[in-house]
């Protein structure tokens, strides 16, 4: 977990926009040849590249996608960088350059500011990318972030969501469920908390679950591993949502179907017993639990010697035709529709 230490309080209207930004972008460096120029003048200026040029963008709203009462400032920080991250290596490509923007209120002090700037600044040094640029406003409530990630890719091995075919078999990293309760359990605690503020929580066997949802890290070393492997895959989305509903978009983009197997979904120990803990049913909390951050993708069957031995890699099922619909297989050799359901949907 990230440290989180800063007692003072600085009122943003003592600095004003011009000073706030000058305070949070005084330290950047970069570390790319391919940043011509980064933050302090009206635009950053990239070097031409042969390769294509991947960009993408999140919004994260206060309220609506974290709760800065278990969220620290630092981690959301971290975290505003991971989620743009992941969506370039699901492109299977490589990000060298972020921009962050803010609107903050005045309830946040530049201490508050500077936490939330040490986890990205912390997140670019780790995955290697330079902040190069933003925005920075007043909102009247609440705070807002959007970053920009700009990344390459090969013309021939840049992946999308629409080339999956039939017999391609479907792939996972890592495992899945995990950010989706540490989020119950940090809810659970911050209801104890509001009860009783002089409780403390033991989150000792929690600690993975919490990691994955306080501090998920994006795959980067997943488009690194299939250029050793030599494997392309046919079709890749990174898990943010939820595996039956990314699932869902590699199927309806690529017009198939798919077959999955219960028993093959990876899981975490910690998962499996906080599941029973919380009376939760662990395949459902893999299929629409969201935010693992970990990549799906489909390769072709002749592929599968290539990655068959590697432990970050699980095939939990294959690729059919479209009239065949999504299908999952019960451990009890039951085959069921797979129903695309966000995390939303496991919250009600
Ligand atoms: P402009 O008036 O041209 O929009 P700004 O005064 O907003 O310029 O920004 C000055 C410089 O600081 C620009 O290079 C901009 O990209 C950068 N910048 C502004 N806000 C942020 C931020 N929140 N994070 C990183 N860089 C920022
Ligand atoms: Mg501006």
């Amino acid at each position: 977990m990230l440290e989180d230490k800063n007692p003072q309080r600085t009122s943003l209207s003592e600095l004003g926009e011009f000073g706030l930004i000058n305070h949070i972008t005084k330290h950047i460096k970069n570390q790319h040849k391919c940043t011509v120029r980064g933050v302090g003048d009206d635009a950053a200026v990239l070097a031409p590249s042969k390769m294509q040029t991947l960009i993408t963008t999140d919004l994260l709203v206060e309220g609506i996608h974290f709760d800065l009462s278990y969220m620290p400032l630092k981690h959301l920080g971290y975290k505003s960088v991971m989620v743009n991250l992941s969506d370039v290596y699901a492109m299977n490509g490589e990000t060298k350059q972020i921009t962050v923007s803010i609107a903050v209120s005045n309830r946040f002090s530049l201490e508050a500011i500077e936490e939330l700037y040490a986890g990205i600044q912390l997140a670019c040094e780790t995955y290697k990318v330079d902040l190069i640029g933003g925005d920075t406003t007043s909102s009247t409530k609440g705070i807002l972030i959007s970053v920009t990630a700009i990344g390459k890719a090969e013309k021939d091995t840049v992946v999308f969501r629409d080339g999956a075919k039939e017999t391609d078999l479907i792939v996972v990293t890592g495992d899945l469920g995990a950010a989706y309760l540490g989020l119950q359990v940090l809810e659970r605690e911050k209801q104890v908390f509001q009860v009783n503020p002089n409780n403390q929580p033991d989150l000792n066997d929690y600690t993975y679950l919490i990691e994955r949802q306080l501090k998920p890290e994006a795959r980067r070393d997943i488009p690194k591993l299939l250029k050793e492997l030599k494997v392309t895959p046919s079709a890749m989305i990174d898990i943010s949502d939820g595996l039956s509903s990314e699932l869902m978009h590699i199927c309806s983009q690529s017009k198939v179907g798919c077959k999955i197997y219960e028993d093959k979904i990876p899981l975490d120990p910690q998962v499996i017993s906080a599941c029973e803990e919380f009376d939760l049913d662990s395949t459902m909390v893999a299929l629409s639990g969201g935010e693992d951050y970990e990549l799906l993708f489909t390769i072709s069957i002749d592929d599968y010697n290539k990655m068959k031995a590697n432990p970050h890699f699980t095939v939990i099922g294959h690729i059919t035709e479209e009239r065949q619909g999504m299908k999952l297989i019960t451990k009890a050799n039951q085959e069921l529709e797979l129903k695309a359901q966000g995390w939303n949907a496991l919250k009600e």
